[in-house]
Order: C-alpha cells, then sequence, then structure tokens
C-alpha cells in the first residue's frame, strides 16, 4: 500500500509546529532562500540567507558570550544541559513534525531522532562533570605535573540534512559541556529543525548569543570567512569527504583543531552460517533507516554462496512489501529522498548496474507525481566495474554481490578509501571477531544493523574522518590540555 497524502490531522498539527520555528535573530541577508518539503514539493518556509558579515558578526557574539559560559562550574552547565533535554523530549512532537516536513523522515523515525539528539544532550550533561585531568610526580622526581583539560574555544559546527536534528546536539552538547560558544550552519535543504532546536535550548536557560545560528547559500564563501578568523578554535563537521577535506584545508591554514565525520561505503558480510531472520532485520534496518540515507548504510552487501539465494529471497521480499508514502502517516517505513537530484542520480546508479550486468530484483525506478520518491530497490550479482560498488549510494537501493571465502570477502570490503562502519553477520563468534578486526572501519555491527549510540565513539578511518563523536572522545574534541609543572623541594 502507498500513502500519497499526508495524515490531515498529523498535516495540521505540523503547520502549527511549523509556526514554532523563530526567525533569525540576526538581520544582515542578501535575501532568503526557500526551504521545500521533499514529500510533495511545496515550499514551507523561507530562511536568511546571511551575509559573510552577518556571519562574522555571529562569531564575535558567540565568541564573547562563550568567554562568559567557560567562566561557569561544570556543576552549572551539567544542570542547565539536562535542563535542555527535558525541554527537547517536552517538545519531541514539535520537533518531530518539523524534522519531519522539511526532511521527508517518516513520522516514527523522526520521534526517533528526536529521542536519540535529546539523549546526546543528556549524555554531555553528565560527561561535563567529567572533564579529566591528571596530577603525577615526573619520572625522575622533583617536579609534580598537572594537567588540565579546558574548553577548546569558539566552535564552528557544519551539519548535512540527512539527520538535522542529532547531528546538531551531537556537537552542540559537547562544545557546550566543555565551556565553548558556538556557531552552528545547517544544510540549507533542512535548517528549521536547528533553528527549534536552539530556540529550546535557550527557553532551558542556555545564555542568548552562546549559540549562533548562520543558514546561507554560499557554504564555501561562510566557511572560507570564519575559519580565517583568529577568534575561531575548532571546528566540526558532518558531511561528504570531499567537503571536508576543503574544511581541512581551510583549518590547517590557522592551525584550528578539526573534527570530520564524513561519507562512508560500508560493507555488509553475510557467511552461510548467519541466522537467516536476524541477518534480514539487520540489514533492512542498516539498508533502509532513514530511507538508506544513512552515513552508516549498508553500501556493499556481500553473501557467502550458501545462503545467498534464501537470503535473496527473503530480503527481497521484506524491500517489496515496505509501505512507501508521505511521511506524514505513521505506517510508512519509507519516505521520500531529499531533493530531485537524489532521485536523479540513484536512477543513474541503477541504470548504469543493470546495464553492466546486475540482476535487478524489485524496484529500480524513480516515482511518478509530486515529491521526489525511489522505489525500494534490491539489485543481486552486482558487478565489480558498475559505479554503485564505489559510490555512496545514500537511498533506498541495495547492491549484493557473493563471495566464496572469508578471505575474497575482506579483500573486497577493504577495497575501498572509505572506513565509516562494516557489518557482519555469522553465528560463530571466533569469525565475527576475526572479521571485525580486520574490516578497517571505526565501527563494526555483528549480528545487528543499527550502530549508533550516545555512549560510544562514532567515527570513521581512512577517508571518512577524523575524531569522534558521543562517548568520553566526544567531549575531548571540545577541550584542549595544558599542562603545569610544579618544582618541589622538601619542606619538613
Ligand atoms: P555535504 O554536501 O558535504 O554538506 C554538509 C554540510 O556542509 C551542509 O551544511 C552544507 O551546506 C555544508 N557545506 C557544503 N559545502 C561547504 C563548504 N565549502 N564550506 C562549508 N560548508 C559546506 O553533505 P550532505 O549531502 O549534506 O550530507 C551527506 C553526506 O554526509 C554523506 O556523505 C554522508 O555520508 C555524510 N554523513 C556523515 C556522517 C558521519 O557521522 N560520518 C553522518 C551523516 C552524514 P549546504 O547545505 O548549504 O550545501
Amino acid at each position: 500500500m502507498a500513502y500519497e497524502h499526508a495524515n490531515p490531522e498529523l498535516l495540521a498539527r505540523s503547520i502549527t509546529a511549523l509556526e514554532a520555528v523563530p526567525a533569525s535573530k540576526l538581520t544582515g541577508t542578501q535575501g532568503d532562500i526557500g526551504v521545500d518539503d521533499p514529500a510533495t514539493g511545496e515550499q514551507i518556509a523561507t530562511i536568511p540567507n546571511h551575509t559573510v558579515e552577518t556571519a562574522l558578526e555571529a562569531v564575535g557574539l558567540a565568541d564573547a558570550a562563550g568567554k562568559l559560559w567557560a567562566k561557569t562550574t561544570p556543576r552549572h552547565r551539567s544542570d542547565v544541559l539536562h535542563a535542555v533535554y527535558a525541554k527537547l523530549i517536552e517538545n519531541r512532537e514539535n520537533l518531530a513534525l518539523v524534522m519531519s516536513r522539511e526532511m521527508g523522515k517518516p513520522i516514527n523515525e523522526a520521534y526517533g531522532e528526536v529521542q536519540y539528539a535529546a539523549d546526546y544532550v543528556r549524555w554531555f550533561a553528565e560527561e561535563a562533570l567529567r572533564a579529566g585531568g591528571s596530577y603525577r610526580e615526573a619520572p625522575a622526581g622533583g617536579a609534580t605535573m598537572i594537567t588540565l583539560r579546558g574548553p577548546v574555544g569558539l566552535s564552528v559546527l557544519i551539519t548535512p540534512w540527512n539527520f538535522p536534528m542529532a547531528m546538531a546536539t551531537r556537537k552542540l552538547a559537547p562544545a557546550l559541556a566543555a565551556g565553548c560558544g558556538a556557531v552552528v550552519k545547517p544544510a540549507t535543504l533542512t535548517p528549521l529543525t536547528t533553528y527549534l532546536t536552539v530556540k529550546l535550548f535557550e527557553e532551558a536557560g542556555v545564555p542568548e548569543g552562546l549559540i549562533q545560528v548562520i543558514t546561507t547559500g554560499s557554504a564555501s564563501a561562510f566557511s572560507s570567512a570564519v575559519l580565517a578568523d583568529e577568534r575561531v578554535r575548532k571546528v566540526s563537521f558532518t558531511g561528504s569527504t570531499p567537503v571536508g577535506a576543503a574544511l581541512m584545508e581551510l583549518a590547517g591554514k590557522n592551525i584550528i583543531k578539526s573534527s570530520m565525520e564524513l561519507g562512508g561505503n560500508a560493507p555488509l558480510l553475510i557467511f552461510d552460517d548467519a541466522d537467516l531472520e536476524r541477518t534480514i532485520d539487520g540489514v533492512i534496518l542498516s539498508k533502509m533507516r532513514n530511507g538508506g540515507q544513512t552515513c552508516v548504510s549498508a553500501n556493499r552487501i556481500l553473501v557467502q554462496e550458501g545462503i545467498a539465494d534464501a537470503f535473496l529471497e527473503g530480503f527481497t521480499e521484506r524491500m517489496a512489501g515496505l509501505v512507501r508514502g508521505n511521511p506524514l502517516n505513521t505506517e510508512v517505513e519509507l519516505g521520500p529522498v531529499v531533493d530531485h537530484r537524489a532521485v536523479e542520480r540513484l536512477q543513474h546508479l541503477v541504470d548504469d548496474a543493470v546495464a553492466k550486468g546486475a540482476d535487478l530484483r524489485t524496484g529500480g525506478s524513480a516515482v511518478s507525481g509530486p515529491g521526489h520518491f525511489f522505489e525500494a530497490t534490491v539489485l543481486a550479482d552486482v558487478p565489480a566495474d558498475a559505479e554503485i560498488t564505489t559510490t555512496e549510494i545514500f537511498g533506498p537501493v541495495s547492491s549484493i554481490t557473493r563471495f566464496k571465502t572469508q578471505e575474497e570477502a575482506i579483500a573486497q570490503a577493504n577495497d575501498t578509501c572509505f572506513g565509516l562502519a562494516g557489518y557482519v553477520f555469522t553465528e560463530s563468534l571466533d569469525r565475527a571477531l576475526n572479521v571485525a578486526e580486520t574490516l578497517e572501519t571505526g565501527m563494526v555491527g555483528i549480528n545487528q544493523g543499527m550502530l549508533s549510540n550516545v555512549a560510544a565513539p562514532f567515527g570513521g578511518v581512512k577517508q571518512s574522518g577524523i575524531g569522534r563523536e558521543g562517548s568520553s572522545e566526544g567531549l575531548e574534541e571540545y577541550q584542549e590540555v595544558r599542562y603545569f609543572n610544579v618544582t618541589r623541594r622538601e619542606t619538613y
């Protein structure tokens, strides 16, 4: 069943939610930018196209507020972040509805993202109290060495469209916990959730001015200007690898501390001894969460020969049965992709794979009508030279190949410059751990398709990034270590 239209009651509530999104307090703009609903193509709001001068003004305001915030106690920052958590949960409906309208995330998944995003705030409210540091004797004696972890300073946070709330709180919460001010630049496709989230931070007690939101139609002019400003001490980016590389180059000129959460090309390995039902559940979760638009989505599904036919049959049936439609319906499991460019890119990847010999088991086409929809698609026996094997798919299209031996599968899995997530499905603990240790990825899911957890260090190796978010490492990304050496002599 396909739902073409939004549920009228949810639609009405979403209009009220959109009205709760605040206008920018920064006035220097060069016109407005429209924000569209990807499920209908309809424009739902406009945001300011801030000028570079406004971005630099925001840097000044957040830097000044940040200097005061850095002097507050860890307990105070923790209390404020706990209040923010409560405020976000209290407003979960508005946040989920706005997110669903601007991004196309099915409403149930949007509720899930609000909880996940708020969980980062609660986690870093707790971590704020454990800022670290040490006190120890110098190895040769005669001195005491003290290390302190303090706030790195003004942080520029650039976020993507696929998780408009969680990618913002995963950066904002540790920045504030550490004692930093922040300038946030959300993706132009999905800025409304960020505006609403930051308003709720302020209502919960975050000082006005500490977080500035900049929206711009000229992202490269923004980053060139702000990363050349000596007041900026940190840049944290989540997005594509080429943009991450460009930002690192700019940050390098001013020696700005950088964290980069970049693209992936996740391999997912299924061995003959895997539990079929558990595997299909895990692959659906990994591949289809957010319509396949996640950086940790299974991009290359590698199946051992003995289980391949049974897996393909069961997985294809599940993919073909997913309920597609307007995300403002609680039954919908697959919403639109983010824009028409995504539809065109997916169609190109599918056509290229089929032309080179892939077996199209279900789906394969853009859906006509309003909005930007693509069918849930299964491509089997995809040849190695198909573009889809080296490209981040970022949509509801699965690419499957068969393998004979573990050695062959590992070689294929690691044959990429990316290294964000990997997955292994097997009932053998030895095999699971051996494969997990051999995969060149920052994270591995074993018999499960969902890796993200606020308590885990999220991040990649190779060209998938530098730095970690969440866990205690996530706080350290916004801190600098300082060291004092105290000469000691006996006083008795
Ligand atoms: P993107 O095109 O790289 O954009 C991400 C953000 O960077 C947006 O806010 C974008 O602004 C901004 N941006 C683009 N060019 C910029 C520049 N020259 N200077 C400063 N900012 C710039 O990526 P996307 O399409 O939004 O997101 C999808 C990508 O993100 C995928 O590759 C995915 O794997 C990756 N991702 C990674 C993680 C992770 O944790 N590793 C998580 C989620 C997503 P505009 O919107 O204005 O262009």
